[in-house]
């Protein structure tokens, strides 16, 4: 062999050799390739603040729940030792989403909430905005589409298997679970369409059987102009035997009305708090005072109310207590609110110092929707998605140290250009890896990107275990 052919062989056997490991090197990569979210099935409005909690942490596992294909539930869970993910499996079949003929075609009312029973059975209440006429009469209120569903899953803290039970009304929507310590389950919601009673069914059974619905805010119908009194709770734990509320009020006009020409709108005011006391079965307001239940209007306004927006439009209030049971307020704020994005609304948030509503300083809260967290009488939190200036999509945490007199951007979890988010609530008992679930919106597709986040950003999942079937009645659309 000629020295430059020994070179030439040397040569090419480093390069085969270099091809060779970086083949490998590549596969590998691939075989491992980690992505942030953890399903790509979420679909429509797939999570929002209102159906709540949709995730629970429970003996080192958190179990997420969310709307997917065909508007139907589905349920995932990822477990934080192993750092396994399982699901998402469907929970239950939607009666919406379903009917490619339907004017609107993606409800989204029915998005799951999602509960761990004291024996470790998960349940979720999925499906429902109103029921419709071939239901029957609804007694405390009037209809509109789907059927409110519960579901349980097979056996305990196993996410593969449900059954779908006939034991709540088929009326509700917007289904809220609370779990007292005692393990009392109520499933709040509302009773039907906008012109429904506001009302909890109590199960002391781990959900095999629930009480009658109960009122405790009234629709009514109003004299003095063509509309009706609606509202729009949010429920949450307070402190010991406490089942905390913050609501605001819809005014629900007629299609054809007098008092304004563009008919019915999501006009909504004002912002109210009250307390129910679980063990004494005592609804009060915030001085301790009693109230006489279904709340009315008329009584929401003289013994309940944090602020009056009479204005300016509200959106989605929500609460917390700090140790001393000092309730926080949270809620969005702006002009004609009913067109989502567009006007200067902002977060507002109040708190109650013993005596009187106080709102914080800061006129910078940003525009979103949230959840907020209050862990000592200075500590407050506020999680919210928002879209910055420069069109990205963004969710933060908003801190306070001085009891929520101002707030600050402190922490970015996701940040993404060109997109938008919709979150959660907070998951209930959460680990700090995994606080809230999030849906990332893609232009032109209804299908979403499904996160779970926490301090330490997104919880990421191997690629190939993210794709999920993606069926869907438009055939124009994915
Ligand atoms: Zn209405």
């Amino acid at each position: 062999m000629t020295k430059k052919r020994y070179i030439i062989s040397i040569a090419l056997l480093v390069l085969l050799l270099a091809c060779k490991s970086s083949k490998k090197e590549f596969s590998n990569d691939r075989e491992t390739q980690k992505v942030d979210y953890f399903a790509d099935n979420g679909f429509g409005n797939t999570v929002a603040i209102v159906q709540h909690p949709s995730g629970v942490y429970h003996k080192g596992v958190t179990y997420v729940a969310y709307q997917g294909p065909l508007e139907d539930p589905y349920v995932a869970s990822y477990n934080h030792t192993t750092k396994e993910w399982k699901g998402p499996f469907k929970a239950g079949v939607s009666q919406m989403g379903k009917d490619p003929n339907r004017k609107k075609r993606i409800d989204n009312h029915g998005k799951p909430a999602l509960l761990i029973d004291k024996a470790g059975y998960i349940h979720i209440a999925f499906g429902g905005h109103g029921g419709t006429r071939e239901d029957g009469h609804n007694p405390l209120g009037n209809h509109h589409y789907g059927k409110n569903l519960h579901a349980v899953s097979k056996k305990p803290l196993d996410i593969s298997e449900w059954e779908t039970l006939d034991n709540i009304s088929l009326f509700g929507t917007y289904s809220q679970f609370v779990k007292m310590d005692n393990g009392d389950i109520y499933l709040f919601y509302r009773h039907g369409a906008h012109r429904s009673d506001w009302v909890y069914q109590k199960s002391t059974d781990n959900g095999k059987t629930f009480g009658e619905p109960v009122s405790f805010l009234k629709h009514k119908r109003r004299t003095e102009i063509e509309a009706e009194d609606s509202w729009y709770p949010w429920v949450s734990r307070g402190n010991g035997d406490d089942i905390i509320v913050a609501f605001d009020y819809h005014i629900c006009r007629d299609n054809k009305n007098a008092q304004d020409p563009r008919g019915h709108i999501p006009e909504r005011h004002n912002l109210y708090y009250m307390v129910f006391d679980t063990k004494t079965g005592e609804w009060k307001n915030v001085k301790n005072e009693s109230l006489k239940m279904p709340l009315t209007k008329e009584m929401a306004d003289e013994k309940t109310l944090v602020k009056g927006i009479a204005n300016d439009w509200t959106f989605q209030g929500i609460t917390d207590v700090d140790p001393n049971g000092n309730p926080h307020v949270v809620v969005l704020v702006g002009p004609d609110i009913g067109a989502k994005r567009s006007g200067p609304k902002r977060l507002q948030h109040f708190r109650w110092d013993g005596n009187a509503w106080l709102q914080s300083k800061n006129s910078n809260l940003p525009r979103g929707n949230g959840d907020i967290e209050v862990t000592s009488a200075t500590e407050v939190s506020i999680y919210v998605e928002s879209e910055t200036n420069n069109d990205i999509g963004e969710i933060a945490r908003w801190d306070s140290f001085d009891g929520g007199d101002t707030f600050k951007k402190n922490h970015i979890f996701l940040q993404r250009k060109n997109s938008g988010f919709v979150i959660s609530a907070l998951i209930d008992n959460p680990h700090p890896d995994a606080r809230i679930i999030v849906g990332e919106k893609e232009e032109g597709s209804d299908f979403r990107k499904m996160y779970l986040l926490g301090d330490n950003g997104p919880i990421k999942r191997n690629k190939e275990q993210t794709i999920f079937e993606k069926q869907t009645i438009n055939q124009n659309k994915n």
